[in-house]
């Protein structure tokens, strides 16, 4: 059994959420699916800020059942291609569709539960911790990728989000630059090859 070698994740994008739908890339004209297993999804989870390297160890150790592993990997591509029906229609500027967003709020309520606080303070203070009502691996996994899609879409302002200029390219990014002028995932790919093919069409009519 291969041991999951931990990929190559494209986090290019200023945004976990958007670095999600960044983990089907298009490499080598070849489209590439990043998340193959729970144990990419936990991998990826870690890599993108989502989780804290120890609770991506956590969700890792509690895929054993392969049924609920794949069911949960497939939650996460499902909501994944949500997002990208939202994240599409921004950039192109079209009606969002509802569905897509139908999803997301259905991800959402995985998220949802409530505070407990620990019976002694200690130095002085309660301690507290957060209890999900829903606690099985696909609420684990899921609801921190919706709560990372919400935060995108409501806590930041979403015309920011872009497409990488290169038509062959399907990577999105969050524009963070001072005037907004980002054109591609990445100027050490994307943006030297578009670079180079305008000069070669201004030199070569
Ligand atoms: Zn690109």
């Amino acid at each position: 059994v291969a041991d999951s070698a931990v990929k190559d994740f494209i986090l290019v994008a200023n945004d976990p959420a958007l670095d999600l739908l960044n983990t089907t890339p298009v490499l080598g004209q070849v489209p590439v699916e990043q998340l193959t297993s729970m144990a990419d999804v936990a991998d990826w989870l870690a890599a993108a800020g989502v989780l804290t390297p120890g609770q991506s160890r956590a969700l890792a150790g509690r895929a054993s059942s392969p049924k609920h592993a794949a069911a949960a990997l497939t939650a996460v591509r499902e909501f994944r291609e949500s997002l990208r029906f939202v994240v599409n229609a921004i950039v192109l500027k079209t009606a969002i569709p509802p569905p897509a967003v139908n999803a997301v709020n259905q991800a959402l309520r995985l998220a949802g539960g409530f505070w407990k606080i620990h019976g002694q303070p200690k130095a002085g203070r309660f301690s507290r911790e957060f209890q999900r009502r829903s606690d099985t691996l696909l609420s684990r996994t899921l609801a921190p990728i919706a709560q990372a899609a919400a935060a995108l879409l409501c806590d930041r302002d979403v015309s920011a989000i872009k497409k990488c200029d290169n038509p062959a390219c399907v990577l999105y990014f969050y524009d963070t630059s001072r005037n907004r002028t980002r054109r591609w995932c990445s100027m050490q790919t994307c943006g030297n090859r578009m670079k180079v093919a305008a000069h070669y069409r201004r030199h070569h009519p």
